[in-house]
């Protein structure tokens, strides 16, 4: 499946949680990226000017990370993608990528829908995890202590790409290349819009209905129902 959804929408928080009861890899392309940029394989140095602007890297650059990732053992039983595809162009890369590898097409696409000024305040809070990649909003899902992550004790930092200017740029290029997969994927009837408002728990649960039928998915905790069978038995 995809995760659809502008900067900061909540992608990357959903797919960490996703990823636990689906038992799926999540496939973040800007994780791949920033592990390229850090590690300083050729790739990551081509990239990060790019990321750096808030400029999609381009494609030569993302569809190898990508069809390698899916490729992987771990991706056979299905994955995430979070990030991946951006422009309609990806999206078609995609198709042929899993049409080679799997003969299957993708099962669902997830689009998160957030108001602009929420995804501003989302963005300008968020911290992550340098170990182990948790994601953290100072007000809205702050950790215990200060700057360091509750799972991993990591230290959390700020993107530099979370700054107001690039994140601007982010949004526009969101609204002229990513947007239209709206369209894409809505014409072939695997597109679920869902409000990406509220708690994450309340987005995963939103979520989660709109992936009826495709995860094996634990039952939902059960709302205490009157019995039925007759006293004493
Ligand atoms: P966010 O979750 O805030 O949308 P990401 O971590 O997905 O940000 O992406 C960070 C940056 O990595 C992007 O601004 C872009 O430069 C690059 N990037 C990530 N995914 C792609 C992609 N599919 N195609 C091109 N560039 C990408
Ligand atoms: P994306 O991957 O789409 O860029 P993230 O998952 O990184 O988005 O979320 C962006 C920021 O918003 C993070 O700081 C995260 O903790 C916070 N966040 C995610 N989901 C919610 C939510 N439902 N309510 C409030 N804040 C959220
Ligand atoms: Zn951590």
């Amino acid at each position: 499946m995809v995760l659809l959804g502008p900067p900061g929408a909540g992608k990357g928080t959903q797919a960490r949680m996703l990823r636990e009861v689906a038992n799926v890899p999540q496939v973040a392309s800007g994780d791949l990226l920033r592990a390229a940029v850090r590690t300083k394989t050729p790739l990551g140095v081509a990239a990060a000017g790019y990321m750096d602007r808030g400029d999609l890297v381009p494609d030569e650059l993302v569809l190898n990370l990508i069809e390698e990732r899916l490729n992987a053992p771990d991706a056979q039983a299905g994955f995430i993608l979070d990030g991946f595809p951006r422009s309609v162009k990806q999206a078609e890369a995609l198709r042929a990528i899993l049409v080679r590898s799997r003969g299957a097409g993708l099962d669902r696409v997830i689009a998160l829908t957030v108001p602009d000024e929420e995804i501003v305040r989302r963005i300008s809070g968020r911290r992550t995890c340098r170990k182990c990649g948790a994601m953290y909003h100072v007000t809205f899902e702050p950790p215990r202590v200060n700057g360091v992550c509750d799972k991993c004790g990591g230290e959390l930092y700020q993107r530099e790409d979370d700054s107001e200017e690039t994140v601007r740029n982010r949004l526009k290029i969101y609204d002229s290349t990513t947007r239209p997969l709206l369209d894409y994927y809505g014409k072939s009837g695997i597109l679920a819009l869902i409000d990406g408002t509220g708690k994450p728990e309340q987005v995963e649960s939103r979520v989660q209905t709109a992936l009826a039928g495709i995860l094996p998915l634990p039952p939902r905790k059960k709302v205490q129902k009157p019995s039925v069978r007759p006293a004493g038995k």
